[in-house]
């Protein structure tokens, strides 16, 4: 049997939009950013229809603080270009409009109408999203081709009401993600979808809906085929935005968390409850820091992820004859080139993943006036709480812990001093805003 239309079977459900009026949804002017206002205000003036789309809309009747805010138009890019001379139009088969305001870009979409029906045929790829023939279209075309109902909610600056064409609302009352179409189409279409679903399921605390979540374990090797430089971005998203650790689990239990780290999945599959216990710990700690506003950095969650495969193969090349840190300096080598397959990593983080690996071995050298030497490496710190980590997954580490925590308090001033130079460096290293 040939399947249905998805738009058809939900138009079927709901013909016509229902319009929140301002009284009932509480989302209020003030809650939106003055820039985003900005825009919405002059494509308005202009005779155009202007909406606040997307994640902005879903947060805020949370309660939420949305992360940025996303706009939708009638307006062409090169219409809204004229309007803003802040403005670049940005993708090569859909253009979209960025509108600058300093460190915040305001993102302006002209509606579009993406066809699922027959005639539009199999699509091209683009960025691992299979794009169909992409034509403007009506706000009514635009809801489509969003992903969950949440996400497909429209605020009218016109009236400041909230249009809802999708069920959205009730599912917001809900608590529900609910993919809009057919599932396994819309998964195939863009598998990211399926991060997608993870990452808002743990952020609003939302179950994924039965039927959505159903294809997940199936389908999750699509995303082998996704350029490794977005799986990054998601990554990033994923893990960095403090519920790294529940996000693992969910990961883990739809067979998704196996295609952005396969080496570490194995290790995982083999019981291995020591890197369960490293993973959490490292996880919970991330957490906590972005929930106290304390700086932190992928590349430690990368050292905790990738760690285990790396000291085991250092231990193979050790028992081939290496020298301890010959062994890790191939095992790291050996294990990123892998790891870049999945999710690529800026050179950075990867850099620094391979000093906080070498310095747990540099940490066992207690000898003569190597340790001082040590406290002044640029990694020393990150290297010590991941030495407290592994002592916390259960590594027989407690008495050097206790020693390097009673060496730093017995040597501050080294410690504070080689801060300050570090800062110094990095000021000087850091390009000039460019005019
Ligand atoms: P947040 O900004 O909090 O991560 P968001 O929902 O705003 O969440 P964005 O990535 O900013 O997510 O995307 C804005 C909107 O664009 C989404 O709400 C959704 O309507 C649409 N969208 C984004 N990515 C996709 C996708 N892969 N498939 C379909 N629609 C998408
Ligand atoms: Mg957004």
């Amino acid at each position: 049997m040939e399947s249905p239309n998805p738009k058809a079977v939900v138009t079927q459900l709901v013909r016509k939009p229902q319009i929140i009026p301002s009284s009932e949804h509480g989302i209020c002017r003030a809650d939106i950013s003055e820039n985003a206002l900005k825009v919405l205000y002059r494509l308005k003036n202009a005779g155009y229809g202007a909406y606040l789309v997307g994640g902005g809309v879903r947060d805020l009747l949370l309660g939420l603080k949305p992360k940025d805010f996303d706009l939708a138009t009638d307006a062409h890019p090169e219409q809204i270009r004229e309007l803003f001379r802040n403005c670049r139009l940005i993708g090569r088969r859909f253009r979209l409009a960025h509108v600058h305001f300093g460190r915040e870009i305001i993102e302006v979409s002209t509606f579009r109408a993406s066809h699922n029906d027959a005639t539009a045929g199999e699509g091209h790829e683009e960025d691992g999203r299979i794009i169909r023939d992409n034509v403007y279209g009506k706000l009514d075309d635009d809801v489509w081709r969003r992903d969950f109902t949440v996400n497909a909610l429209y605020y009218n600056i016109e009236d400041d009401s909230v249009v809802d064409y999708v069920g959205g609302i009730q599912d917001i009352r809900d608590r529900q993600l609910r993919l809009l179409g057919i599932p396994e189409d819309r998964y195939r279409e863009d598998p990211v979808r399926m991060l997608r679903a993870v990452r808002f399921a743990i952020k609003l605390g939302f179950e994924i809906h039965p039927i959505s979540r159903q294809p997940i374990r199936d389908l999750a090797p699509l995303l082998e085929d996704i350029p490794a430089a977005r799986l990054f971005e998601e990554f990033l998203k994923l893990f960095m935005s403090g519920h790294s650790a529940e996000t693992y689990s969910l990961l883990r239990e739809y067979g998704l968390f196996a295609i952005l780290f396969p080496q570490t999945e194995e290790m995982l599959c083999h019981g291995n409850e020591y890197i369960h216990k490293l993973l959490t710990s490292a996880f919970k700690n991330t957490d906590k820091r972005l929930a106290e506003d304390k700086p932190v950095t992928p590349a430690f969650l990368l050292a905790a992820l990738l760690w285990v495969p790396v000291r085991n193969l250092a231990n193979d090349h050790e028992s081939n004859g290496l020298s301890e840190m010959d062994a890790i300096h191939l095992a790291s080598d050996a294990v990123i080139s892998h790891q870049i397959r999945s999710t690529s990593m800026p050179r950075r983080f990867t850099h620094m993943a391979r000093e906080i690996w070498a310095l747990q071995t540099r940490l066992k050298n207690r000898r003569g006036k190597r340790p001082l030497r040590l406290l002044t490496h640029q990694r020393f710190r990150a290297a010590y709480d991941f030495l407290l980590l592994r002592e916390e997954a259960g590594e027989d580490l407690q008495e050097l812990a206790e020693w390097w925590t009673k060496f730093q308090q017995e040597h501050m001033e080294v410690l504070l001093a080689a801060k300050k130079e570090h800062l110094k460096k990095r000021l000087r290293r850091r390009p000039k805003r460019s005019r």
